[in-house]
């Protein structure tokens, strides 16, 4: 493609898939930690209640574009439960280590992502840019998977302290692999985050639609809406044979 030097990737649903079970056994995992922790919670009811504290911290990201942190939604689902803990406590650090562990243990590369990769390596610099609350489990699922060292350049949301799509994270990206915005190519599967946001930053863009295209259960968020379609030029791919093409300056790609 016409300038581009490099390329960035956004994480969930773009290379990697969450088993659908995941959130349901990382919350079991939470629970149980702040159990043994002496905390008597019942987990349904904790189940709920985090939920709604989620929802409520997911609520204000949108407003502001800043990044929350899990702790916050525990501390205050505790909070409304009659459980005082600070969200620094130590009881709620082990306790999102735990339910971070749940998605260590049941996220999946998607087929052929490697290889793609490692196809393009060479030619390309390439960066991460994922919206994940708790940085250390984001770098871990990446090692575990044996992808991170493919990428100059990983960024996560809740290390800069705001998240996809503010302007802020994709500047932070192309300072970082010393690209201006022209020169860069980003690929993601969330219309808003990922595909505007890019495009508001004067980044071409590769709508990936992988995971929606075959029916794959989304990466386990709070709330599961309908994706949108983007509402700003981009290219539409469905496989990385797709993205490969693309970048050789040949394939036939879908309108939206
Ligand atoms: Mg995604």
């Amino acid at each position: 493609m016409d300038g581009i030097r490099g390329i960035g990737f956004d994480l969930f649903n773009t290379l990697i898939t969450v088993e659908p079970w995941a959130l349901s056994e990382a919350v079991g995992r939470l629970c149980s930690s702040l159990q043994d922790d002496g905390i008597a919670v019942e987990r349904e009811i904790f189940h709920k209640a985090h939920r709604q504290a989620a929802l409520q911290h997911i609520a204000e990201t949108h407003r502001d574009g800043r990044e929350t942190h899990n702790r916050f939604w525990i501390s205050t689902a505790l909070c409304r439960l009659g459980f005082a803990l600070e969200p620094d406590d130590p009881r709620i650090s082990r306790s999102v280590e735990r339910y971070f562990s749940a998605f260590q243990d049941h996220c999946r590369l998607i087929p052929g992502t490697k290889e793609m990769l490692g196809a393009i390596k060479d030619r390309y610099r390439l960066g991460l840019l994922s919206n994940f609350t708790h940085p250390p489990a984001a770098r871990a699922i990446l090692e575990g998977l044996g992808i991170a060292s493919f990428f100059e350049v990983t960024v996560i949301s809740g290390e800069i302290g705001y998240r996809k799509p503010h302007a802020l994270v994709f500047d932070l990206l192309l300072n970082r692999l010393g690209l201006s915005a022209q020169e860069l190519l980003y690929v993601g599967d969330d219309p808003e985050p990922d595909i505007e946001g890019a495009c508001s930053a004067g980044i071409r863009t590769v709508w990936t639609t992988y995971v929606r295209d075959r029916n794959i259960p989304l990466a386990p968020g709070v709330a599961q809406e309908q994706l949108p379609t983007p509402n700003c030029p981009t290219l539409r791919i469905s496989s990385w044979e797709e993205l490969l093409m693309l970048l050789d300056g040949n394939g036939d790609f879908r309108d939206l």
